[in-house]
């Protein structure tokens, strides 16, 4: 199995997962075209995708499915209520009107459901979705496994629950939220205080520190890969997310030798393939 962030941030998300000639995008948050364009920089057609999921409806994640799949044939794989909130986001932050009405015609027989706990299969690759603590209407992680190796994918989230570090065991390669610097958030001058609070919150984004906290405590050291993603481009700094979560990993080195290498994803280019 591989993956690759095709990019992460504010801006858009997208991850790419590979395993046997199977090929789903998690997530759908860069334009079209800019989806396409990264996925052939990785030699991959994205006409050959045979899924994509959706973990939530802000506009980071799924700002670009509308048009990407007018052009594919693969199925959408998404929760009811995500599908709802997708259709009618577009007119709470101001799209154009009959936003709503092209994402309904968009998503018409081409969606599967998904439920938290439900596991389903796509291809090769056998997926697990599960809720995880964060401000839209249902909120997905996944974990993806094949051939017995598994995987982790977990964007937008407020704080590492229980639920969160079970399912992390085991995984070979984590894509998790790195959001920000608790003090660098606290400093920003353009944020209004509703926003820092909101990302601040138990259902915002995860910092740094609370990756950290989890690589120290949480985190049972079998990841080859800890890919750090979402990070903010005001409230944080890349290095200082891949230090952070390097420190915290050499904290628990005396019962688990370092063997994890931290990657850092970015707005504008895919990572390179993570292969495991
Ligand atoms: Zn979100
Ligand atoms: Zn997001």
């Amino acid at each position: 199995m591989k993956i690759s962030v095709l990019g992460s941030g504010s801006t858009g998300n997208a991850v790419l997962l590979v395993a046997n000639g199977t090929r789903v995008l998690v997530d759908a948050g860069m334009s079209a075209r800019e989806i396409v364009r990264r996925m052939a920089m990785l030699g991959e057609d994205a006409n050959s995708l045979d899924g994509i999921l959706v973990t939530h409806e802000h506009g980071d994640h799924c700002g670009g499915l509308r048009v990407l799949i007018r052009d594919l044939d693969c199925p959408v794989f998404i929760s009811a209520k995500t599908r709802d909130a997708y259709v009618c986001e577009s007119r709470r932050v101001g799209i154009a009107n009959d936003e709503p009405r092209k994402r309904s015609d968009a998503l018409r027989d081409r969606t599967v459901e998904i439920d938290s706990g439900c596991d389903f299969q796509i291809g090769k690759i056998e997926f697990h979705p599960f809720t995880v603590p964060h401000d839209a209407v249902d909120n997905f992680g996944f974990t993806a496994t094949h051939n017995g190796v598994k995987v982790a994918t977990l964007l937008d989230f407020g704080h590492i629950t229980t639920l969160i570090t079970e399912r992390l065991r085991g995984c070979a390669a984590i894509v998790i939220e790195s959001n920000h610097s608790r003090d660098m958030l606290k400093t920003v001058e353009h944020y209004p205080w509703e926003l820092k609070q909101r990302i601040l919150s138990r259902l915002g984004h995860l910092s740094n520190e609370d990756v950290a906290d989890w690589l120290v405590n949480g985190f049972d050291g079998q990841a080859q890969h800890v890919v750090l993603a979402h990070l903010s481009q005001r409230a944080n700094n890349p290095y200082l997310a891949k230090i952070t979560a390097e420190t915290a990993l050499r904290e628990r080195a005396p019962l688990f030798p370092a063997s994890t290498e931290v990657t850092l994803s970015f707005p504008k280019e895919p990572t390179a393939w993570i292969e495991i």
